[in-house]
């Protein structure tokens, strides 16, 4: 324990200056909110833009000679109000006159889209009375723009080292000649365990305008339960099929020492939130985590007679998907077929070739494609000790008259895909659900 917390806050919770408000009360509640990351500002109702999205655009007319004084002006119209709202006396103008300067002169877009979160850091270290550091100062990128982490884990452990309260906007580093560089949309989560790592917190608070992540879809399942507890590891099962509250990659950094995160609510403090832990015990009751799944899937379905003793069989077909640059989300075997289920966006243009290629390189019996497969992914670490669990999903689905056209599950045991058509995917979701809540 080192009684440090980070605390990230994204972009619906800094979208104004009543936002900020919030924001400022629920670091003072905890001395330990040490190190603060901020977003852009975000959208402050449906219709409105987010401050990034914004600055894209800007990048994009100006790129193509075109004026952008008017998308400039709602930038700096936001960030005008938010330090009046606050009562600030930055002189915010003169960084923004700076920065559409640069975008005129022909700034990068990375660079474009990252002032953003270095605006919005600069008003929000001065509200707080916090030392602003600059992303660029610690966050490391190498030359060909991919991530630098061991030079970053140094700068950040040194540079922060004696500071006791700053705040260190998200989404941006720098290569070694000092050109900004940003990580992908949403990258803020990214930069907050980077910094969580580097400064061994004792927990990544991500703080968001949901109170954690749910079991189910609420867009399919009315009001789910709340997840409580999530391991990195269901995590990662959950969101590779398309959960979307934190960046897929930001639980990299922290995973390495087994820094918990914890999402919690801007606009409602008193909820405890999600916390994604390494290892979680005991398991919950239930036996499962969470339901997730993605709609749109091709099976391609390839079957040979004694393909298994030809040592190459599997290698040949996955060159194929590999060389189209098509990627392989799951691949069940039988013992004289395979088939290999891919995202149809990937295949489709390429479908007619493919096939040709597996026919030539691997000479198989048969091939049949499966279009409009939906995949539905029941994750629960607890199901490797309970009885039951499959038992229950699949006379779940039976008597929801779903048909259930593939089953895989993992060798880890920590979750069951299930295949069914495109149109059975919401009655699916909701079927499992309802038994095991
Ligand atoms: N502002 C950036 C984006 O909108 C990064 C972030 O919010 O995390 O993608």
């Amino acid at each position: 324990m080192n009684n440090i917390i980070v605390v990230k806050f994204g972009g619906s919770s800094l979208a104004n200056g009543a936002q900020f408000k919030k924001v400022k009360e629920i670091i003072s509640e905890d001395e330990r909110r040490r190190f603060i990351i901020p977003s852009a500002p975000g959208k402050r109702n449906g219709k409105d833009h987010k401050v990034t999205d914004l600055l894209y655009m800007c990048h994009q007319l100006a790129s193509h000679g075109l004026n952008f004084e008017e998308v400039f002006k709602i930038i700096k119209d936001r960030y005008v109000e938010i330090c009046r709202e606050l009562s600030l006396e930055i002189d915010i103008e003169s960084y923004l006159n700076e920065i559409k300067n640069n975008i005129r002169d022909g700034a990068s877009r990375d660079y474009t889209a990252s002032r953003g979160e270095y605006l919005n850091g600069i008003i929000l270290a001065n509200y707080l009375g916090f030392k602003f550091i600059d992303a660029k100062e610690i966050i490391s990128f190498n030359n060909d723009g991919t991530f630098n982490e061991i030079d970053t884990e140094r700068k950040v452990r040194e540079g922060l080292k004696d500071i006791d309260y700053a705040v260190i906007p998200g989404f941006y580093g720098s290569k070694e000649n000092n050109e900004i560089v940003t990580f992908s949309r949403g990258g803020s989560d990214i930069t907050g365990s980077i910094i969580a790592n580097g400064v061994k917190a004792d927990k990544y608070e991500n703080w968001t305008d949901v109170s954690g992540f749910l079991v189910a879809d609420p867009n399919i399942v009315k009001d789910p339960n709340p997840m409580e507890v999530v391991t990195y590891k269901e995590l990662r099962e959950l969101s590779y099929m398309g959960a979307s509250v934190l960046h897929e990659e930001a639980i990299f950094p922290v995973r390495k020492y087994g820094i918990p995160i914890n999402i919690r609510n801007t606009n409602r403090p008193g909820d405890k939130g999600t916390m994604i832990v390494n290892d979680a015990t005991p398991v919950n009751s239930k036996g499962i985590t969470g339901i997730s799944g993605k709609k749109d899937f091709t099976v391609i379905s390839i079957e040979k007679t004694l393909m298994t003793s030809e040592k190459d069989f599997f290698r040949k077909v996955i060159s194929v998907f590999e060389t189209n640059d098509i990627s392989i989300e799951h691949m069940p075997s039988s013992i004289d077929s395979i088939s290999v289920v891919v995202p149809a966006s990937e295949i489709s243009s390429k479908l007619k070739k493919v096939i040709e290629e597996i026919r030539i390189l691997c000479n198989p019996d048969n091939i049949e494609t499966y279009p409009d497969m939906a995949l539905i992914a029941v994750v629960g670490r607890g199901m490797i000790r309970t009885k039951g669990i499959s038992a229950k999903i699949f006379t779940s689905l039976g008597k929801a008259e779903i048909n259930t056209r593939m089953i895989i599950q993992g060798s880890s045991e920590l979750n069951i895909i299930i295949g069914v058509e495109n149109d059975d995917f919401e009655k699916a979701i909701e079927a499992i659900y309802k038994v095991f809540y």
